[in-house]
């Protein structure tokens, strides 16, 4: 099975402090190539806020989103947000 320990550094969109976290992947997803985007939910060590953060295999953070509440953020991955771009 692949498995990887990445290092994951965000700003969080709540206070812009900066939270590095260390995430462990597995599972299929991983073998499809560098570009694959994979998604969690962050808690902010600065305020507690979570955030949706969307990153590559390579630990390259793609984007940062709110979630929204606590209720959702407990509810793992059933809802899945998509990154805005302007
Ligand atoms: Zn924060």
């Amino acid at each position: 099975m692949t498995e990887l320990l990445l290092d994951v550094t965000f700003s969080c969109c709540a206070c812009d402090g900066e939270t590095t976290v260390t995430l462990q992947c597995r599972g299929k997803g991983l073998e499809s190539g560098p570009r694959t985007i994979a998604a969690t939910q962050v808690p902010c060590y600065c305020c507690g806020a979570y955030n949706y953060v969307y990153f590559h295999p390579t630990g390259e953070v793609v984007a940062v989103g709110p979630v929204e509440t606590r209720e959702e953020a407990g509810q793992g991955s059933r809802r899945v947000l998509a990154p805005s771009r302007n």
